[in-house]
């Protein structure tokens, strides 16, 4: 009977639309975030608890980009797998804690692929221990042969079904091989391709299914170069396309002055003019929308169609159902059990099943019946995240830590963003997750001299004896 009894409960728990704990972290999230965020469509802490990232794990990296918003010293770190692992694993047993299982986790640091293909895997494999979805970030310069040791274990059996990557291409950056330096970011494209191709290739050999984000860091030489980066990349494999404007943060001796020619509106207008529509991205926020813009859509054919128009009432009133009935629950399941959460939601949220019936009409007549009919449509999404300088976000934070709000508009503005912040990093041993800001701003020149002492990079030889000898 209790064996029963046991069953039913965890299927009454795994057919939840959201995960109760997840639900506890949300409310918690929602709570926390100032104001000014909380606002009708802003997901944090209705869908999603935000980003998480690793930070300290590997900071060394074998490229010199203009910004990089790594500490100065990082490249004076020993790489140490056993030290990655370790701390990725506290550092994602923290944001278990605190934000519950399913979260999306960024491995980054310096270059990941400078660890071993089995250090690697073993990193990811301690995210996916605490239930984070982990996405691995890269210059993208390294070999098949990498990619499938990680992917695969010594028996060729895949360790991973499925993994996420963000590639890091722009013309920001120096060292790759076979294009030291691009002048144009048209140059890069045959590297783009290489690197899904690889993707691909695992797919075809072992079934390791991937998401591929594009990472470009804009500036004030390459803003003009997006549009076309994004139209002849699009069809490569890439899922995501991301665009950081660059910032006065992190290594000094790497900044330039046209990073100050940067606002979002120019980078998003540059974005749009790829995508060849208006794309809407407030109708869903993420954090403070001074930080983040994105839009989530597809390409059916040649047209762009984002999945919710801000502009238009019903589609507000589909997101607000979304959020109400399935806000929070994890897709990324096996499809039964996807089906059942999202019947199990609309049974208790019955008044959402017209608006979201409605929308889906709308977006299929927007998609445009003939589009359809020209093959699978591809999911892409368009997302904007722009960093702050580091002369603003250490008084800021410095500010918040001492619960004081300040005077001065600009500094008050960064707080206000650093409030709201969607892109946290984990500091156990001081109870707190950090906007990844403050931490390439404040924290990783701290934590950088200790790295050094602990993991320089020639082990310390034990000091000679001078035996005196005597004659
Ligand atoms: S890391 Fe900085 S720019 Fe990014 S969301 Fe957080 S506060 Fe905003």
């Amino acid at each position: 009977m209790k064996r029963i009894r046991d069953t039913l409960r965890r299927i009454e728990l795994a057919t939840r639309p959201v995960n109760p704990e997840v639900a506890t972290a949300l409310e918690r999230v929602w709570n926390e975030l100032p104001d000014h965020a909380q606002v009708a469509n802003q997901t944090m802490g209705r869908h999603t608890t935000a980003c998480e990232g690793t930070h300290g794990v590997f900071p060394k990296c074998d490229f010199g980009c203009t910004p990089c918003y790594h500490s100065k010293e990082a490249n004076l770190v020993r790489i140490d797998g056993d030290h990655t692992v370790r701390e990725v694993d506290r550092q994602m047993a923290y944001m278990r804690k605190r934000r519950g299982p399913g979260q999306y986790a960024q491995l980054i640091g310096g270059e990941v692929s400078l660890l071993t293909p089995e250090d690697h895997a073993r990193a990811l494999q301690a995210m996916v221990g605490h239930e984070r979805k982990p996405m691995s970030f890269t210059h993208g310069d390294f070999d098949y042969e990498y990619l499938r040791a990680l992917a695969v274990d010594d028996n060729d059996e895949p360790r991973f079904k499925h993994l996420s990557f963000a590639g890091h291409f722009d013309t920001t950056m120096v060292g790759r091989r076979g294009i030291k330096r691009a002048e144009t970011e048209r140059e890069l494209n045959p590297f783009r391709e290489r690197f899904c191709e690889m993707f691909n290739r695992l797919e075809s050999e072992y079934g390791i299914t991937h998401y591929l984000a594009h990472n470009m860091t804009v500036t004030g030489s390459n803003i003009e170069q997006i549009p076309d980066v994004i139209r002849e990349c699009r069809q490569m494999g890439w899922r995501l396309f991301s665009h950081q404007p660059a910032a006065f943060i992190g290594n000094p001796t790497r900044w330039q002055d046209d990073f100050r020619e940067l606002t979002n509106e120019r980078v998003w207008e540059q974005i749009e003019m790829a995508a060849g529509v208006r794309l809407p991205y407030k109708a869903i926020q993420v954090g403070d929308e001074r930080c983040n813009r994105s839009v989530w859509g597809f390409y059916a054919g040649d047209r762009y169609v984002p999945l919710l128009d801000d502009q238009h009432p019903g589609d507000m009133k589909a997101r607000d159902g979304f959020f109400k009935s399935v806000g929070g629950m994890d897709f990324y399941a096996p499809a039964s059990l996807v089906a059942l959460r999202i019947a199990r939601a609309a049974l208790s949220n019955p008044s959402v099943v017209v608006p979201t019936a409605s929308w889906g009409v709308r977006l299929l007549r927007r998609a445009g019946v003939r589009n359809l009919r020209r093959g699978p449509v591809n999911a892409i999404t368009f997302a904007l995240h722009a960093f702050m300088d580091a002369d603003d976000v250490k008084p800021a934070w410095d500010l918040l830590q001492k619960n004081v709000m300040s005077d001065d508009p600009r500094i008050r503005t960064t707080q206000e963003r650093l409030q709201a912040c969607a892109y946290g990093m984990a500091h156990p041993d001081s109870d707190l997750i950090v906007p990844a800001c403050v931490q390439h701003s404040a924290l990783d020149p701290l934590e950088i001299a200790s790295l050094r002492e602990e993991l320089p990079l020639r082990p310390r030889q034990p000091k000679r004896r001078l035996d005196l000898v005597s004659s």
